[in-house]
């Protein structure tokens, strides 16, 4: 077996996949830079801890479930004016969900309310914290079936290790007497546990409605809100005014 042959097993059987990914890269290096033995060995374990730590990343991203991702300086806030640039910088350096306070978007539909809540999310899923993105109709369903679907089981036990859940529209559909207790229970387990950003086209004065209960919903907004902002985000649908068209102008004999 060739020196590289060798090193690449070793670095298998010692579990070091970013040596064994770049062992020639690494040699090559510090081949082209004439670096010393000590340099040598510090980059070669300084490449394994970085490809460590961009696999965990990777990992996190992957198991926070986002459905696509959105970027926080995607976000035009020129559009979107209820957020000041001051207020999206200290939301983005994420000290909230060191304390545990809690982030709900309110507002109605396309005015940026999940763009907001993946890109806050994805960012701290990149630095380390671990995240769960659902809406609230994965999430009842979710809550249902985990005594006996071994998924549900999984992601709920995700979201009880989490410490940031985003829960995306919150009150668009009404949910059963015994799915709310399920939603309420999981509120109270989380209380000053994790961080919740939460959105909803609704605001708490409708809550009762389709929680279908007014003592549950108080109890409910009570835990939510008690470290908290509230964001209300208005004006256009960022989707009716870049509407995107297929069909080409003119194409229409009628145009
Ligand atoms: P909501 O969840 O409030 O219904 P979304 O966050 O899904 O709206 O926004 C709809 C689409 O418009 C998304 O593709 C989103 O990235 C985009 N969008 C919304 N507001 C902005 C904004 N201020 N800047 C850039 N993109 C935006
Ligand atoms: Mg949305």
């Amino acid at each position: 077996m060739g020196n590289i042959e060798q090193i690449k097993h070793s670095a298998q059987t010692l579990n070091l996949t970013g040596l064994k990914t770049n062992a020639e890269q690494l040699i090559k290096n510090a081949e082209e830079k004439d670096s010393t033995y000590a340099e040598f060995l510090s980059h070669v374990l300084i490449s394994e801890l970085q490809f460590r730590m961009e696999r965990a990343k990777n990992k996190r991203i992957k198991e926070a479930g986002f459905p696509y991702v959105r970027k926080l300086d995607e976000f035009d806030l020129s559009f979107q004016k209820s957020l000041t640039e001051r207020q999206l910088k200290q939301l983005s350096e994420l000290n909230w969900i060191e304390q545990m306070y809690n982030l709900m978007f309110f507002g109605p539909p396309g005015v940026g309310k999940t763009h907001l809540s993946i890109a806050l999310a994805y960012k701290a899923a990149s630095e380390g914290y671990k995240v769960v993105f659902t809406t609230m109709t994965t999430l009842i369903q979710t809550l249902r079936t985990a005594d006996i679907s071994r998924g549900s089981k999984t992601k709920l036990n995700r979201i009880y290790h989490a410490q940031l859940l985003v829960i995306d529209e919150v009150g668009y559909l009404p949910i059963e007497r015994t799915d709310a207790n399920l939603f309420f229970q999981l509120v109270t387990d989380l209380y000053e546990q994790a961080s919740i950003i939460l959105t909803s086209n609704k605001g708490f004065e409708e809550w009762a409605e389709f929680l279908g209960d007014a003592a549950l919903t108080t109890a409910v907004l009570d835990r939510l809100t008690y470290k908290c902002d509230m964001i209300t985000l208005d004006g256009k649908s960022y989707r009716l005014e870049n509407h995107k068209s297929f069909l080409k102008k003119g194409d229409n004999e009628n145009d």
